[in-house]
């Protein structure tokens, strides 16, 4: 059994219609990339996932339940986290508060606290009492990883973490992801760099416009295949 499975998802702002019949699935356990030019929907995949966007309900099934016309709060309480294209921290809050948010509404007795975030990340436990608008960009990136993992979820949607991160921000970011596999949480990252994307998932679906052009596991896919499923043909 899958434990998140989209069939035929579609999701529309007013008249413009985004989404066109996406299916998906991720297996516990497994890291899957999902790839894309900008505008392909994948944003708005992970937004419909995390019970921001709201679907037909059995577009989205969840350990086999259907969570489609879920709200975020419920999605999280399910055991589902996001953490947000840009971040979105709370600016006038400090590191610690911003990581206690997340605990808001989840079981609190999995493997991550305040303490292991912080050993996942031990620059936040040296500024914790910073405002998380003093801190660098890939601190403020590794806040909003900390505040998704204190729900405990298990399952982890990362929007483009590494958008404008220096390379070496990224690396040691991505640094984080083996620790947080090895408690069985399951991963979806949106990822623009597909290297990177390749290296950090088991499998991975390419979009365009609204619906996937590609999907298979990282190791058997060819450059050739992903060009034209993230280009087009031509
Ligand atoms: P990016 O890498 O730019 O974030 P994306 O693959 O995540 O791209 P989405 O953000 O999901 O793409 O956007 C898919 C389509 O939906 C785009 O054409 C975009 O312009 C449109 N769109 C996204 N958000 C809204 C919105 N709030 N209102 C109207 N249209 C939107």
């Amino acid at each position: 059994m899958a434990l998140l499975e989209t069939r035929g998802l579609t999701a529309s702002y007013g008249d413009f219609q985004a989404l066109f019949g996406v299916d998906i699935t991720v297996g516990a356990g497994e890291t899957i990339a999902i790839i894309g030019a900008n505008g392909a929907g994948k944003t708005t995949l992970m937004r419909s996932i995390a019970g921001v966007l709201s679907n037909q309900a059995a577009s989205i099934l969840y350990r086999d339940e259907p969570i489609g016309a879920l709200q975020a709060p419920d999605i999280v309480a399910r055991g589902i986290a996001m953490v947000p294209e840009g971040r979105k921290l709370f600016p006038s809050l400090t590191v610690e508060e911003n990581l206690l948010v997340g605990r808001y509404g989840r079981r609190t007795d999995g493997p991550w606290h305040l303490d292991s975030v912080y050993g996942l990340f031990p620059v936040l436990k040296e500024r914790r009492n910073t405002p998380s608008t003093a801190l660098s960009g890939g601190q403020q990136q590794m806040v909003a990883i900390g505040r998704a993992l204190m729900s405990n979820p298990e399952l982890l949607l990362c929007d483009e973490i590494s958008l404008g991160l220096a390379p070496v921000i990224v690396r040691d970011i991505y640094a984080a992801f083996p620790r947080i596999r090895e408690t069985g949480a399951s991963i979806v990252i949106v990822e623009q760099d597909i290297a990177q994307a390749l290296k950090v998932a088991d499998r991975v679906y390419c979009m365009m416009e609204g619906r996937v052009t590609l999907s298979g596991r990282s190791a058997d896919l060819t450059r050739d295949a992903i060009h034209t499923a993230y280009f087009g043909a031509d």
